[in-house]
């Protein structure tokens, strides 16, 4: 196994491609987003005789899905307690109970079409070091008693990383994202199902019925009527009224993986100190590849001069004796303003149009209940989570708090990014960017291994604020609200749907 700058999930590149949107559509449901969330949606429909149309501006399960961790946990950080002090014991019970049903459809799923992606039951262990986090892990662990969740308290972990204190989640579980994701393409097929990559969705038009509005890679515009169109993109790539760009942030993570001296002694690992890492293990060309995660931070947001793959494997080499890097690869996620997802009608004005998102990096669960959610509410089923992921619902206390530094936090980016001046003394290497401004306009030039300069207008084409250089992935990454586009300013994901201006006239500074 080569050294690869790719997620493992994707190097054994089993997932059928698919054309492009050509011509006009009709169909009863429209899907935006081939990520688990869509394509969970599409098979669960198409199983009960819904005709659906899936769409992605990509390909399958290239967005977080095929770049994620791929835990299968109802134990999501430490979040019971803090639920039951915000939300009562009754409304933490259901999340913890949807997500407990997530895993059942998954292990249901897996059974019914014999899928061969690795699905086994493993505890999740939650960790710390830290005297303080300790008290908040031991309130953690009271809150696993008062719902019934199987815990049990630690005094260590196996593993020379410092642990004074940790919880188990018992009975959890692991996957091969892609593995089972394939079965479930291969079934909406079967099924009548309809997939199309490369296409965008640009907007949903009012009507009798919904119109999506789409654009392929070769510019052809086509339209979708449908009953139903759910909105499984990630950021809601439309928000009607529902202000999505205020209500959720986005946050990076990175992983590494490595084969190791040691033999991994089983279970899913999470610290509850900072900086967080995360640690599982996957089955590879028959080797155990050990996965380990963490630097996060927010997207357009990193502080660091060492760049986080680095600090992962030196954190590797000092405490899980890797014998080798193999794959590395990054992904980031959207957490709402009460840690909870927001699945289900957009507004009371469009109730013909669903969306899933912020899932806070626990999408493998997430995703399970939204589809479930989801074909439910368009199958005219009643479904016992609706009302705790309501997408409409706004908690005034205690996330005002948060909500107005997360706000206070994006109008800081805006303004700072503006603001920004010339960079010019720096010189510019190859490999990196630098920003300049040209005419009163702020311009990101990149110089890539040939010395060929790439310069882009670095305004974010989705709500305008200024994008920062992420030297780690090599892209123009937006602070605000997380859309990340490459150096030659494609969009490569989050809300924006157009491509950055691309500068030809550089250097012509007329200042
Ligand atoms: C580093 C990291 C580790 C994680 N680890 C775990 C874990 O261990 N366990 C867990 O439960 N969760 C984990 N998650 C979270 C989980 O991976 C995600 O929540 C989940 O994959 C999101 O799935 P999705 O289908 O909603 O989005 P995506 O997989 O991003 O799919 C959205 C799709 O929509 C498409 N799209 C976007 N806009 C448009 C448009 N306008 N038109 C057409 N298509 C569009 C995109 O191309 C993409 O394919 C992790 C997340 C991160 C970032």
């Amino acid at each position: 196994m080569e050294f690869q700058h790719v997620p493992l999930w994707q190097v054994d590149q089993i997932l059928d491609e698919f054309p492009s949107l050509q011509e006009n559509k009709k169909t009863e449901v429209t899907i935006v987003g081939a990520g688990i969330t869509g394509i969970t949606t599409a098979y669960l429909l198409a199983k009960k005789g819904v005709k659906v149309i899936v769409i992605d501006r990509d390909k399958v399960a290239n967005g977080t899905t095929g770049n994620t961790t791929a835990k299968v946990t109802a134990q999501h950080g430490i979040i019971y307690d803090e639920f039951i002090q915000h939300f009562g014991e009754e409304k933490a019970l259901q999340y913890y109970r949807s997500q407990i049903d997530a895993i059942e459809l998954i292990q249901s799923l897996v059974q019914d079409h014999d899928i061969d992606c690795q699905l086994e039951e493993q505890d999740a262990i939650l960790y710390t070091n830290n005297e303080k986090n300790r008290d908040k892990l031991e309130k953690e662990y009271k809150a696993y008693q008062k719902l019934g969740i199987k815990g049990e308290e630690m005094d260590r972990i196996p593993f020379s990383i410092p642990a004074k204190y940790a919880l188990k989640m018992k009975q959890q579980a692991q996957f091969h994202p892609i593995y089972y994701l394939k079965t479930l393409v291969d079934e909406i097929k079967k099924n009548g199902g309809e997939i199309y990559q490369n296409t965008v969705a640009t907007d949903i038009e009012n009507g009798a019925h919904s119109i999506v509005r789409t654009i392929n890679e070769q510019q052809v515009q086509c339209n979708i009527v449908s009953n139903h169109v759910v909105i499984a993109s990630h950021f809601p790539f439309y928000e009607g009224t529902a202000f999505y760009s205020a209500r959720m942030y986005p946050s990076r993570s990175y992983i590494v993986s490595f084969t190791s001296e040691q033999e991994f002694p089983g279970g899913m690992y999470l610290d509850i100190d900072q900086p967080k890492r995360s640690l599982r293990t996957i089955k590879h060309n028959n080797q155990p590849i050990w996965l380990l995660a963490g630097e996060a931070h927010k997207t357009g947001q990193y502080k660091n001069s060492d760049t986080p793959y680095k600090i992962l494997k030196d954190f590797a080499k000092k405490h899980l004796e890797p014998s080798q890097f193999h794959y590395e690869w990054s992904a980031q996620d959207y957490t709402t303003l009460d840690k909870i997802p927001y699945i289900g009608r957009l507004n009371k004005d469009r109730p013909e149009i669903l969306v899933a998102t912020g899932y806070r990096k626990w999408g493998m669960t997430n995703s399970t209940v939204a589809a479930k959610l989801l074909s439910d509410l368009i199958l005219e089923k009643d479904n016992p989570y609706t009302a705790l992921y309501q997408p409409t619902r706004f908690h005034a206390d205690p996330d005002l708090k948060k909500f107005t530094s997360i706000n206070t936090n994006v109008a800081s980016k805006f303004i700072q990014g503006k603001l920004t001046t010339n960079d010019r003394n720096k010189t510019l290497q190859r490999g990196s960017a630098i920003k300049k401004k040209q005419n009163g306009q702020n311009i990101g030039i990149y110089k890539d291994e040939n010395d060929e300069l790439h310069a882009v207008d670095t305004t974010c084409t989705h709500l305008g604020c200024e994008l920062n250089w992420n030297d780690t992935e090599k892209s123009w990454d937006c602070p605000c609200h997380g859309s990340r586009f490459t150096y030659k300013g494609r969009v490569i994901e989050g809300p924006a749907i157009k491509d950055l201006d691309q500068i030809h006239d550089m250097y012509e500074d007329k200042n």
